[in-house]
C-alpha cells in the first residue's frame, strides 16, 4: 500500500510538478475545511433543487440561486440523477495496482445496465468550478486513477468516472479513453519520478490560484492579484 502513489498526488503533477514537490515537502494534504463544506453539498442535490433564494446564497455556491436551481434542474434530467442522490457509498478509499485514493461517491448509473451485481463508478467531488467542456487536467488523471483503482479491487473494467462540481451544481463524465488514459500514465511518471525540485512554470495562470505562490516565487501580475483577490 505504502507504495502506491496518492491519487491527489496525480492532480498536482498534471497541475504543476512543482506543487507536488512542495505539498509532499509538507506533508500537507488535507482538503481545507472550505472544501469539505462545498462537497457536502454534493449529498444535498434534491433540498438544494427546491432551495429558497436566500437558503442557497447562505450555502457555498459560486453561482446565483437562480442559476444554481437551473444547473441542478438540468442535472435532474441525466439519466443517473436517482444514482447520484444516493449513491452506494461515500468516501471510500480505494488502492489499486499504481493508485489509490478516495471516491467520494461510488454510484450505480443506469447507464450500465440493470442487474444488481453491475460495478458502480467512481466520482470525484471537486471544490471548484469546470471549464465549458470536460474536465480541468487534474480531475481528468485523478478520475482515470480512482476508476483504475476500482476496477482493480472489483476485477472488472470500470469504462469512466464522474466528477462533480457542487458549488455550481454541473457534473461530469470522465471516459476511460486513449487519451485519458495516457494522461493518467504521464502524471503517474512524474509523481513517481519526483526526487528533485523541478523548475517554475512560466507565465502561467495557474500560479495566480497556487497556495505555494509566495515561496515558490513567482510574480503574479494579473489584475485580480493587484486587487489582493
Ligand atoms: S506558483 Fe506556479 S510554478 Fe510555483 S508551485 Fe505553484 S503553480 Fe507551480
Amino acid at each position: 500500500m505504502s507504495s502506491l502513489v496518492a491519487a491527489s498526488d496525480l492532480a498536482r503533477a498534471a497541475y504543476c510538478p512543482r506543487q507536488l514537490y512542495y505539498a509532499r515537502r509538507d506533508d500537507d494534504r488535507a482538503p481545507p475545511p472550505a472544501v469539505r463544506e462545498i462537497r457536502a453539498l454534493a449529498f444535498e442535490y434534491p433540498a438544494l433543487l427546491d432551495g429558497a433564494d436566500d437558503a442557497l446564497a447562505a450555502q457555498p455556491i459560486s453561482v446565483s440561486p437562480t442559476a444554481y436551481r437551473e444547473n441542478l434542474a438540468r442535472l435532474r434530467e441525466r439519466g443517473d440523477w436517482d444514482a447520484l442522490t444516493d449513491p452506494v457509498a461515500r468516501d471510500v478509499l480505494l488502492a489499486g495496482k499504481d493508485c489509490r485514493g478516495v471516491a467520494h461517491k461510488l454510484v450505480r448509473s443506469p447507464a450500465d445496465g440493470d442487474e444488481d451485481d453491475r460495478p458502480p463508478v467512481p466520482s470525484l467531488v471537486s471544490p471548484g468550478e469546470p471549464p465549458d467542456r470536460g474536465v480541468w487536467e487534474p480531475q481528468r488523471v485523478r478520475a482515470v486513477a480512482l476508476a483504475k483503482a476500482l476496477a482493480w479491487e472489483r476485477e472488472t473494467p470500470i469504462p469512466r468516472a464522474l466528477v462533480e462540481y457542487p458549488a455550481v451544481g454541473v457534473v461530469r463524465t470522465v471516459g476511460l479513453t486513449t487519451g485519458n488514459k495516457a494522461a493518467y500514465r504521464r502524471a503517474l511518471r512524474v509523481a513517481r519520478d519526483l526526487d528533485f525540485v523541478p523548475s517554475r512554470l512560466r507565465d502561467s495562470a495557474k500560479c495566480e490560484s497556487c497556495a505555494y505562490r509566495e515561496r515558490c516565487g513567482v510574480k503574479t501580475w494579473s489584475l485580480s492579484s493587484l486587487l489582493g483577490r
